[in-house]
């Protein structure tokens, strides 16, 4: 995925790293890095948005346990569905 303009970091590279982003697992370099990437670019920024919405629903219905992953896919999922629903009606 690219959104045809040219960043430091790549897009690909930056939404590999979103999700640990997300956790704040990353070193502080790290998250400048992408915190940056996510401020000019709408495309990334859109991802990073999708993953935060997730991982707060995965998170509500599995009360603060660690979700499956399954859970999380069909959540993505859904949100894809809903997103592309959205899209066509444009
Ligand atoms: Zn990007």
């Amino acid at each position: 995925m690219s959104c045809g303009e040219h960043h430091d970091v790549d897009c690909s590279e930056i939404l590999q790293r979103v999700y640990v982003f997300i956790d704040n697992e990353l070193e502080d370099a790290s998250n400048d890095e992408i915190r940056q990437h996510l401020e000019e670019c709408a495309p990334c920024l859109d991802q990073y948005d999708l993953e935060r919405c997730v991982k707060k629903l995965v998170h509500r219905s599995c009360g603060g346990e660690h979700a499956p992953d399954s859970l999380r896919e069909k959540i993505l999922l859904r949100i894809t569905q809903v997103r592309l629903e959205m899209h066509t009606q444009d």
